[in-house]
């Protein structure tokens, strides 16, 4: 059976690296069966929900590459919610409750008190049909949970292995607030029965969901799901994400210029066996994709290996690839070839252009000699054998080698003392920017 996953956000904030590593960990579950990758919004909080982070998710995961198969809104599924609510009120599984927080919270104090788990202790369940009356009288409006069966609930998670939670270790869970709205477990679960899931991948902070949710699915009369319950990201020494590249949004991290295949590359392989290596496309990740490669150690981000990541991507980069992030009118395939492998950053490439195509004062360190050397500059068509040639002659014509013959040509040529070849930045230069700044010209 080919998988189908979904990335369920809550459009309540901007995504970070953390969510962009499930998000990946879904696509790439997908791909590699063939299956559906669904986007689901999970905005049934309307005061904290904001179509401004829809926006930003659904572009931050355009950006990575993630691009889903089908979209899906919770706030446009409340009656689906509704109907499931009916049917679990029917069989006896939803019951109304009455006591405000501060009730609640009263009683967790008491059972901590005595040393008991703080459990939901179903007073609620022994509401007499008079109490009821009497509290709907005073204008209360009840909230619902979820009667859990007490029973051990068992599954085999897909990074964690063998799993389980007794139901009675647990509250029995609001399903709906006192305003009729509907709390993430139950619309999560409707949504992942009516849309087919078959794999339920997600942060570790969800695994004491499963159990309530599993008790749900059967509820509903639906087969759960496998679940794959995925350790929450650290810093590089444990600590928080950092600053520069971690903790920040993703909106944050791509404005930074990394390419999104080097991020893709470092989340799909953080926390598994496999070593972390540059891969050009997520097709690549997806073919490497396997749950017995996951552990259940914390993976830990660490920004500089995905500066280290990313330059090694730039290096090896094709123009097609860099070409929009370049954003240099009239760069072409053969300056980012000459140039790539230079580069500390794609913004630096923006010099080298400058350096090729616009005007520059040269550095002349021996005006007898690079005037000199202005005068061998072959005629014709000029190509990376140019370089080889042209020096040879002025070898040839001054006596010099090495250093001495090199060094001030680079110079006089580029204004820098280092930089990529000359043999691939000379044709780039062309013959009359060349002869000009050999001769101490601004060219
Ligand atoms: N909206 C939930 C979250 O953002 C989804 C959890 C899940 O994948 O089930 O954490």
């Amino acid at each position: 059976m080919s998988p189908v996953v979904r990335f369920a956000p809550s459009p309540t904030g901007l995504l970070h690296v953390g969510n962009a590593r499930v998000a990946l960990l879904n696509l790439l579950c997908a791909r590699a069966g063939g299956g559906t990758f669904i986007l689901r919004l999970d905005d049934t909080d309307l005061e904290r929900s904001k179509a401004e982070f829809a926006e930003a998710i659904e572009d931050d995961l355009r950006w990575l590459g993630l691009d889903w198969d089908r979209l899906e809104r919770q706030s446009a599924r409340l009656d689906r919610y509704a109907v499931a609510a009916e049917r679990l009120k029917a069989s006896g599984r939803l019951y109304p409750c009455y006591e405000t927080p501060d009730e609640l919270d009263l009683r967790r104090k008491v059972q901590l008190g005595r040393g008991l788990p703080p459990v939901y202790d179903r007073a609620a369940l022994k509401l007499s049909a008079d109490d009821i009356a009497r509290y709907e009288a005073e204008g209360r409006k009840p909230h619902w949970r979820f009667k859990l069966e007490h029973q051990d609930v068992r599954w085999d998670d897909c990074v964690r292995g063998a799993s389980h939670y007794h139901g009675a270790n647990l509250s029995d869970p609001v399903l709906i607030r006192g305003d009729g709205s509907f709390l993430y477990t139950l619309p999560s679960v409707v949504d992942d029965i009516e849309f087919g899931v078959t794999h339920v991948i997600r942060g570790e902070d969800h695994v004491t969901n499963t159990a309530p949710q599993i008790q749900l699915f059967q509820a509903l009369g639906a087969t759960p799901p496998a679940f794959a319950h995925l350790p929450l990201l650290t810093g590089a020494s444990g600590e928080g994400l950092s600053k520069r590249l971690g903790s920040g949004s993703l909106k944050d991290l791509r404005a930074t210029g990394i390419h999104p295949m080097a991020l893709n590359s470092l989340l799909a392989k953080l926390g598994t066996s496999d070593a972390i290596e540059i891969r050009h496309t997520l097709d690549e990740l997806a073919a490497e994709f396997a749950w017995d490669k996951f552990g259940r150690g914390t993976p830990k981000f660490d920004a500089a290996e995905l500066e280290r990541l990313d330059a090694r991507l730039m290096h090896t980069a094709s123009f097609a690839e860099v070409r929009e992030r370049l954003g240099i009118a009239g760069a072409d395939e053969e300056f980012w070839l000459a140039v790539r492998g230079n580069l500390n950053h794609l913004a630096e490439a923006e010099q080298w252009w400058a350096i090729c195509r616009q005007q520059l004062t040269p550095v002349i360190e021996d005006a007898g000699f690079t005037t000199a050397a202005a005068g061998l500059l072959p005629g014709g068509a000029w190509d990376h054998a140019t370089w080889g040639a042209w020096t040879e002659a002025v070898k040839q014509a001054t006596g010099r080698k090495g250093k001495a013959l090199f060094h001030p040509l680079r110079l006089a040529l580029t204004g820098r003392e280092n930089g990529p070849e000359l043999k691939t930045l000379l044709p780039l230069i062309g013959p009359d920017r060349a002869r000009a700044r050999l001769m101490g010209e601004t060219a």
